[in-house]
């Protein structure tokens, strides 16, 4: 289980994440949702260890790992821009998580690739700039998928993608947890998206956790007039 307990983040004067407790459990799609500017990446930075909490401490089954560094935890991080290296092929992209942390590339890209829905004959040495907005989100997925993480954490992965795809992708990586059996914490702006998706929401407004549960309660019961605007305005 991850859990954070009482973690804040401060920006000078700005209380960006205010003292929020969660629990994820291993293998679980959990969401945080909340409109721009409430803290979503801020909170899934500091569960990365990209970012230092200012307060608050974060474990995994137990352990704590407020201080780990990002590379020494069990975590992968698909961040909000595609942030895949330009000048290398899909292959040399994904090849060097798996290099850095020492493993064989053997068969390696190409069993990642299909995890994607990417075809690897056609795919895999294509340069990055040949590839359409929907396959380099896919490839950037399959690259943090390369460093063989117990969570995945994704950063609004599909928001410049057209509204069709965002919807496909949306229900592959939701059959990804579960193949995978890996702990997913997904951030979006779209409750719509969430509901789809997870087995737990974490709902967050200007730094605040203010609802946590499963889809069904969040949609059957808001507990307050923001997530029920929200839901309204849910796209
Ligand atoms: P979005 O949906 O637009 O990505 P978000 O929920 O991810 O928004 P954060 O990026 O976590 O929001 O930002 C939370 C708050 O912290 C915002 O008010 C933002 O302006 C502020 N903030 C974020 N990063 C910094 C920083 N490096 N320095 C100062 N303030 C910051
Ligand atoms: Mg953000």
């Amino acid at each position: 289980m991850l859990q954070a307990t009482d973690l804040r983040k401060e920006y000078g004067s700005l209380v960006a994440v205010d003292d929020v407790d969660l629990e994820i459990e291993t293998g679980e799609f959990a969401t945080i949702v909340g409109p721009s500017g409430s803290g979503k990446s801020t909170l899934l930075h500091m569960l990365a260890g990209h970012l230092e909490p200012s307060g608050g401490t974060i474990t995994l089954d137990g352990e704590d790992i407020t201080d780990t560094k990002p590379q020494e935890r069990p975590t992968s991080l698909v961040f909000q821009s595609w942030a895949l290296f330009p000048h290398m092929t899909v292959r040399e992209n994904i090849e060097f998580p798996i290099r850095t942390t020492g493993r064989s590339v053997d068969g390696q890209v190409e069993t990642l690739l299909e995890q994607v829905q990417l075809d690897p004959e056609v795919q895999a040495d294509k340069q990055v700039s040949e590839l359409s907005g929907g396959q380099r989100q896919r490839v950037a997925l399959a690259r943090s998928l390369a460093y063989d993480p117990d969570i995945l954490l994704l950063d609004e992965p599909l928001a410049s993608l057209d509204y069709v795809l965002q919807k496909q992708l949306q229900r592959e990586l939701a059959d990804l947890n579960v193949e995978l059996d890996m702990t997913f914490v997904y951030v979006t702006h779209s409750l719509e998206a969430a509901l789809v998706m997870s087995d737990k929401l974490f709902v967050i407004d200007e730094g605040d956790l203010i609802q946590t549960g499963p889809p069904e309660e969040i949609y059957r019961e808001p507990n307050n007039k923001f997530i029920a605007e929200f839901m309204g305005d849910a796209n």
